[in-house]
């Protein structure tokens, strides 16, 4: 999770702040205000009623930190709100009942478990249930009770725990997951959204204004006869929904909700010339319609969304891994395992591209052929093992004694070689003598015990237009006849 987001939650999890119970009662009013200003029903019953799932919001945010405070707030802005629909102490039975349903709907999804914000299909077909479906359910039949029991009631009680009820769920199916998302946002919202190409965004918002246009002209579902109604609006919410994070799809659906509110509200009769309970009723099935579909399509792609940046994520983490191994691996190939210097064949490789450079550009170079003396007798008296580690000990010396730009490689058993570049023949028996007078003064040190050694260096200078097989078969040559001039020494080959 980005640390950013991180923040967020740490933030929101806290106790609330003052600006939270301010926050609270100024959206529950305006909630309350959009409401009681789009009814449509005798008893004041709004198309979408939000305040209860503000009030679910911000306990869910605060996982239910100032309860009593948030619940005292919502049923005095409910009051406040209500009026001059209804009396104070009237609007307060109802900012009770709409705290009981929030608090339902926040117990059973505690009770539940539901993970916030609402991304996944598994937690927000859960919220459905707990929220919009059951306690909201449980708020209409008290809020129905209450308006009959009140006198206020102008329809049968189960028409108004119908119209409660589906006016609050919409409100829960729009605001609260939005708030959600806004607050809460949570490591698959930090996935980027999916802009496939701009034209398509462009040519789906020029449609949505168009139809905008259509339906603000349009009377009773229709112009100059052609059909005209909100289900134009789908196309735009599922493009939305599919193609971006789900707080841009939870924003347009609350939008298209408004839209749908309005035009009911100002009589247009968006759905055709119908009746207005059922047109009330019409368009809270359209609303709900419309966010459940937007929310489940949302949570469905960005729970794909997840699952290809995991997998392109896993992907990239095992080409790395590869990529590790395969510089490993050509590292070994290209190592001697007992001294870790180059072995014979990466010296070659080298060798032969220093050759070719040499030639080209005239340079010298010289070659150092480097064999232990009586090393099988250091083998027979100490033992293999301490044959290894005497080994070891002159590839260190060797190291010591050489420059950077030389290469150093273990040639065979107990043979050594080292390429210096721009090095004379002089500077190269100078440098053999230096790595003599090392050893010499450095014997290997194996179990407590001294170990001397010495070494026969035969040095060659790469002459014009020579081979680097010819240029190895001289200081070699010049090798063994160190050797036979009695070992511990260095002899320069002849051109
Ligand atoms: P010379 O002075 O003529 O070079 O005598 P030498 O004993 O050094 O040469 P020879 O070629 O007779 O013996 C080389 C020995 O090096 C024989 C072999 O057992 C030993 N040897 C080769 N590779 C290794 C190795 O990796 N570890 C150990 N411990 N010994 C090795
Ligand atoms: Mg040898
Ligand atoms: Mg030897």
């Amino acid at each position: 999770m980005s640390k950013d987001a991180s923040d967020r939650i740490m933030r929101v999890s806290q106790a609330p702040g003052w600006q939270a119970y301010l926050l609270l009662p100024i959206l529950y009013f305006v909630a309350a205000k959009f409401g009681g200003a789009f009814t449509t029903s005798p008893e004041g019953m709004a198309v979408i009623w939000a305040p209860n799932a503000i009030v679910l919001g911000m306990l869910l945010i605060y996982q239910g930190k100032g309860y009593w405070r948030f619940a005292l707030l919502a049923i005095a802005a409910e009051a406040v709100g209500d009026w001059p629909y209804y009396n104070w102490w009237q609007g307060a039975i109802f900012g009770m009942v709409d705290v009981a349903e929030a608090t339902i709907a926040y117990l059973l999804i505690r009770r539940m478990q539901i993970k916030l914000p609402l991304v996944t299909l598994n937690d927000l077909s859960r919220y459905i249930l707990a929220g919009p479906v059951l306690a909201t359910l449980l708020g209409g039949l008290m809020g129905g009770a209450a308006l009959t029991l009140l006198d206020l009631a102008h329809e049968p009680y189960q028409a108004l725990v119908r119209i409660w009820w589906f006016g609050d769920a919409l409100g829960m199916m729009l605001v609260t997951p939005l708030m959600l998302l806004l607050v809460m946002q949570d490591e698959r919202e930090m996935l980027p959204n999916v802009w496939f190409s701009r034209t398509p965004t462009i040519m789906m918002g020029l449609y949505t204004c168009a139809v905008l246009v259509l339906l603000a002209f349009a009377h009773a579902g229709s112009i100059y006869h052609v059909s005209v109604t909100p289900t134009l609006l789908l196309p735009p919410l599922l493009y939305v929904a599919v193609r971006y994070r789900p707080v841009f799809s939870a924003i347009a659906t609350c939008f298209a909700a408004i839209i749908v509110a309005i035009l009911i509200a100002k009589g247009h009769k968006p759905f055709g010339g119908l009746a207005s309970s059922e047109e009330l009723m019409l368009g809270q099935e359209f609303i709900l319609m419309i966010s459940i579909l937007t929310l489940v399509f949302s949570a469905l792609m960005s729970q794909i969304r997840e699952n290809a940046y995991k997998l392109e994520s896993r992907v990239a983490d095992r080409t790395h891994a590869l990529n590790q191994a395969n510089d490993e691996l050509s590292r070994l190939v290209k190592t001697d395992a007992l001294t870790g210097l180059y072995n014979r064949r990466a010296f070659y490789e080298i060798a032969l591209g220093e050759c070719e450079r040499s030639g080209r550009y005239p340079h010298p170079m010289v070659m150092l052929l480097l064999d232990l003396d009586h090393f099988k007798s250091i083998n027979d008296l100490y033992g293999h093992l301490a044959g290894d580690q005497v080994l070891c000990h002159f590839a260190q010396l060797l190291n010591t004694a050489a420059r950077s730009s030389d290469t150093i490689a273990r040639y065979g058993g107990e043979e050594f070689v080292i390429l210096a570049p721009e090095t004379t023949i002089e500077e190269g028996v100078i440098l053999a003598e230096r790595i003599r007078i090392l050893l010499a003064e450095n014997p290997a040190v194996v179990l407590y015990r001294f170990i001397p050694i010495t070494a026969s260096i035969g040095v060659a200078a790469l002459q014009p237009g020579e081979s680097l097989d010819k240029l190895l078969h001289r200081a070699d040559m010049a090798m063994y006849q160190a050797k036979s001039e009695g070992r511990n020494r260095v002899h320069k080959a002849s051109c």
